[in-house]
């Protein structure tokens, strides 16, 4: 007997492969207390929050997300010039 069909999933969804699970998200944010994330973590992070309330919740009582958005910003400067 299925209790539980994931129907509708997020998984299910092509976007959702691309992204960072809730769970990965979440780790990347701990590890940014012990050291710097890269680029291409930072990105990440950004484009997972963007797209998911609870983590964008969740980091908005860090700074990382504060940061992530003023890294965003110099780079969009950066790139125009
Ligand atoms: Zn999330």
């Amino acid at each position: 007997m299925e209790t539980q069909t994931p129907r509708n999933h997020s998984s299910s969804n092509p976007m959702h492969k691309m992204m960072l699970s809730c769970y990965k998200a979440t780790e990347l944010v701990s590890l940014s207390y012990e050291r710097k994330l890269s680029r291409g973590e930072q990105f990440k992070l950004y484009t997972h929050t963007m797209m998911c309330k609870g983590c964008r919740q969740f980091l908005k009582n860090t700074e990382i997300l504060d940061n992530m958005l003023q890294a965003h910003k110099e780079y969009e400067k950066n790139a125009k010039k």
